[in-house]
């Protein structure tokens, strides 16, 4: 198997018959890296930034993460890579901002919802990305977007510190794709209309499980809520793809489910273009794509559709799909 994984690396993922998926990886600094290439990523799919915040005393300054960014853009030569703006709050805490105890810190002042109060340090934090952005293939993207306000108000300071560049004469890239991560229930309702805004989703799957199924992610008493394959959580994820289909975007998904080997033949099924994982997971999850047919996998995803249970969905994979 080893050896088989190992002549993958070099290849792209395509299915029996002929359809191409992007498997791209999960990072959380640039040092990781050099494991997505050694694994055959063909991008990185999130770039998790809230590690440059953590573990120091202060905010990074505007250099620190440029530094950060443009390395690991050097790194891929070329290929894309999907930044995160900073997702502080729920689970990860940065101690320097002072920010009050809250009652319940998943559905509380994070993420984008911090960065568009804190608008100094998120301005920081994309101007940096136009600097980097010269460096490769740039997306950006929103985490825990509610709604369109939400993203309209980022996209617009966005737009600003782009302004504010190009009037300093400093060279950013015309060609970033701009997406949101979709992980919370109204998104995914509300895709269609995303869609039309946006040029790309990636579907969080860690959180839009824990909200879909008011079930805490870091509760091992509820854990076993955390139901990836439950019909909610498969309807949720077409309604993402078709509508972003629909205006010509792509959608991926960066949530531990991109990786898995049951949910991987469901979600070539509905449709899913690019999938991002950790690393070690890309080289099997080839091997098994490869050996899939995008057109069998759509009745197997139409069928685990109508399905009640995720039990039953399980079920209807481990009978089709010889794992
Ligand atoms: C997710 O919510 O699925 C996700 C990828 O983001 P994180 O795990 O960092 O919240
Ligand atoms: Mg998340």
């Amino acid at each position: 198997q080893l050896e088989e994984w190992s002549k993958l690396r070099g290849e792209p993922t395509i299915t029996q018959d002929g359809v191409h998926v992007e498997l791209a990886a999960n990072i959380g600094t640039p040092n990781d890296v050099t494991g997505v290439l050694e694994n055959g990523g063909e991008g990185v799919g999130l770039y998790r930034t809230e590690f440059l915040y953590m573990g120091r005393d202060k905010l990074p300054s505007e250099e620190v993460q440029y530094n950060a960014y443009k390395s690991v853009l050097e790194k891929m030569q070329g290929k894309p890579v999907v930044v995160r703006t900073l997702d502080i709050g729920g689970d990860k805490e940065l101690p320097y901002l002072d920010l009050p105890k809250e009652m319940n810190p998943f559905l509380g002042f994070r993420a984008v919802r911090l960065c568009l109060d804190r608008q100094d340090l998120f301005r920081t934090q994309l101007r940096a990305l136009l600097r980097a952005s010269v460096h490769g293939d740039l997306r950006i993207m929103f985490p825990m977007i509610a709604t369109l306000g939400e993203f309209r108000e980022a996209k617009g300071l966005l737009e600003d510190e782009k302004a504010k560049l190009a009037a300093e004469g400093i060279a950013v890239s015309d060609r970033i794709q701009l997406g949101i991560m979709v992980e919370i229930p109204s998104t995914a309702v509300m895709a269609d209309q995303f869609a039309k805004e946006v040029d790309f989703f990636s579907i969080g799957t860690n959180d839009l499980i824990q909200y879909t199924m008011a079930a805490d992610r870091m509760n091992e008493r509820v854990s076993y809520l955390y139901q990836p394959y439950n019909p909610a959580i498969l309807r949720l994820v077409k309604m993402v793809i078709d509508a972003a289909h629909k205006e010509g975007r792509w959608a991926g998904m960066c949530g531990e489910m991109a990786g898995d080997p049951v949910a991987i033949p469901l979600l070539l099924g509905l449709g899913l273009d690019e999938f991002s994982m950790s690393a070690t997971s890309i080289l099997p999850a080839r091997s098994q794509i490869s050996r899939l047919s995008e057109a069998q996998m759509q009745e197997l995803a139409s069928k685990a559709l109508e399905l009640r249970t995720a039990e039953e969905v399980v079920e209807l994979v481990e009978s089709t799909v010889s794992q």
